[in-house]
């Protein structure tokens, strides 16, 4: 499994543990499996199931309650509060 990690200040997932890229807090934890992530623009959620390099594997949970398996861009996903 790759790693990627997330702000707790944005909540966007970056690829450093140093610094945010988009807000530049200090407050770097390690995106894990099962964490809850949103889609942004979107009110698509899903949880962590497999890092690559910058692309996460979410299994995404529609409205119907369907489950289904999609792969985002780590600069597409925030951290569910
Ligand atoms: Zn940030």
């Amino acid at each position: 499994m790759g790693k990627l990690f997330y702000c707790t200040e944005c909540k966007r997932v970056i690829n450093g543990s140093e610094k945010c890229n988009y807000c530049n807090g200090e407050n770097i934890k390690d995106l894990s499996y099962g964490t809850p992530v949103n889609i942004i623009g979107t009110k698509t959620k899903g949880r962590v199931l497999k890092i690559k390099d910058n692309i996460v594997r979410l299994l995404v949970r529609d409205e119907y309650n369907n489950k289904f398996i999609k792969e985002y861009d780590a600069e597409q996903l925030r951290k569910v509060l």
